[in-house]
């Protein structure tokens, strides 16, 4: 058989544990047999990191900002545990996806992957939502404090050029708690940029909810900002391409979206998007359903699966035993990049590959063949058969 040709590099970013595992058996059994594979390869894996003393990290964002499409593997954050598992580390590595993230200047977009023997817990809905979550400032980047005598705080701004600007908070008789916020006009501006950009990119409704009612400076920034993007630079194609931008109450945003039937993107301030992505995403059914894609206000991507390396299955793996790990979003952050690359080079047999890929898996998960953490999902499962990580993949590639 003719493999399919590519032109542009896909950056490829590997990565730890499980993940790493599902990742050489997806190339090997699913892309390399059908797909000329063009990629340039970045190992994001702990112990490469700790080698180029994290500088593999900075060089793969970068060359995602060249070529424009990334494909990666899930990657461990370390943590004193992991210091203590990996006694050769030079120093605890921030989390690759926190410093991939600011390099791109990028916004996370996250969607689930729905069958129909799982059904959501709110039943009206039938087609993904998708979370994007602004990931800059606010109560992440806020200055807090204690105080207990009374008295008055102030919120005071000095200029380098020697201004100065000032509000009372707030005069207090006894102890009481503080917090001070910000945010970055060309941080909304690169997270509005994104949301539009994705919304015509997947053909979807856009929705944003802040609380501007009562934060009427704060959140008003957010939406004035928005609001400006959309009459100045996207209006007209939104137009074009038959969708909508949609500004709601975030209070007011929540009752819509259970009632919805879904199949658009909300567009969440940062700690609204932390909390609702969780929600929406255990609604859905199961974190090893969901894909994740990082896009930037130029337009790159960054394709991966949400969860992590599943570190538990790995240390069964060690031993010797076979998994029943669910290599599907991990599959779908590979279709995810390879449909972009395709776009993007005008490669239909490229875009056409990657959604037959997709149909194969869920072909295979319909006809009852799943990973077991389904299973434990699934009201009826008269038919379905719990099989491991390697029996799954193989029975797609049989169906592609
Ligand atoms: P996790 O790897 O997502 O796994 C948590 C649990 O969720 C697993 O133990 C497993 O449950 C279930 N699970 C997740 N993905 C699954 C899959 N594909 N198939 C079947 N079950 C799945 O999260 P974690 O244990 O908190 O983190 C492990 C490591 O991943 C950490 O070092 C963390 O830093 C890293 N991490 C990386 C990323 C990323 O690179 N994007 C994201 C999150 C975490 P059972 O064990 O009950 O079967
Ligand atoms: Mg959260």
């Amino acid at each position: 058989m003719d493999r399919i040709k590519m032109t542009t590099p896909l950056v490829e970013m590997d990565g730890d544990e499980m993940t790493r595992v599902m990742w050489q058996m997806i190339k090997d059994e699913l892309i390399l047999p059908f797909v000329d594979l063009k990629s340039e390869y970045y190992d994001l894996g702990l112990l490469s990191r700790n080698d180029t003393d994290d500088q593999v990290t900075v060089d793969a964002a970068n060359a995602n900002r060249k070529y424009g499409v990334a494909v990666k593997c899930a990657t461990i954050t370390p943590n004193r545990q992991r210091m203590e598992e990996y006694p050769q580390l030079k120093q605890m590595w921030k989390s690759p996806n926190a410093t991939i993230r600011s390099i791109m200047d990028g916004t996370v977009f996250r969607a689930p992957i729905l069958i129909s023997r799982i059904r959501p817990v709110v039943r009206s809905w039938e087609a993904p939502i998708t979370i994007a979550r602004h990931a800059y400032g606010d109560i992440y980047k806020a200055a807090e404090m204690v105080t207990d005598v009374p008295g008055e705080a102030k919120l005071v701004f000095t200029g380098d050029d020697g201004s100065e600007k000032s509000i009372p908070v707030q005069r207090v008789e006894g102890p009481a708690v503080w917090q001070g916020q910000h945010n970055l006009d060309s941080s909304i501006t690169s997270f509005a940029e994104s949301c539009f950009g994705y919304a015509l990119s997947t053909g979807q409704d856009l929705w944003f909810s802040t609380k501007d009612t009562i934060s009427k400076t704060y959140d008003g920034r957010f939406r004035e900002i928005f609001e400006k993007l959309y009459e100045e630079k996207y209006k007209d194609e939104f137009e074009k391409k038959g969708i909508t931008f949609f500004y709601t109450l975030i209070d007011d945003a929540v009752a819509r979206v259970i009632r919805s039937k879904g199949g658009f993107i909300w567009a969440c301030k940062n700690y609204d998007g932390d909390v609702m992505s969780d929600m929406v995403s255990t609604a859905f059914g199961s974190i090893a359903m969901m894909t994740s894609v990082l896009v930037s206000p130029e337009g790159n991507y960054e394709y991966e699966a949400a969860h992590g390396t599943v570190t538990r299955h790995y240390y069964r793996y060690l031993k010797g035993e076979k998994t029943s790990s669910n290599p599907v979003a991990t599959i779908f952050a590979w279709t995810g990049a390879l449909r972009k690359r395709g776009e993007l080079d005008g490669l239909t047999d490229l875009s056409e590959f990657a959604d037959r890929l997709e149909k194969a898996c869920f072909d295979t998960m319909e006809s009852g063949i799943v990973t077991r953490d389904l299973t434990l999902l699934m009201e009826d499962t008269d038919g379905v058969t719990a099989v491991d990580t390697e029996t799954f993949i193989k029975t797609v590639r049989s169906r592609i």
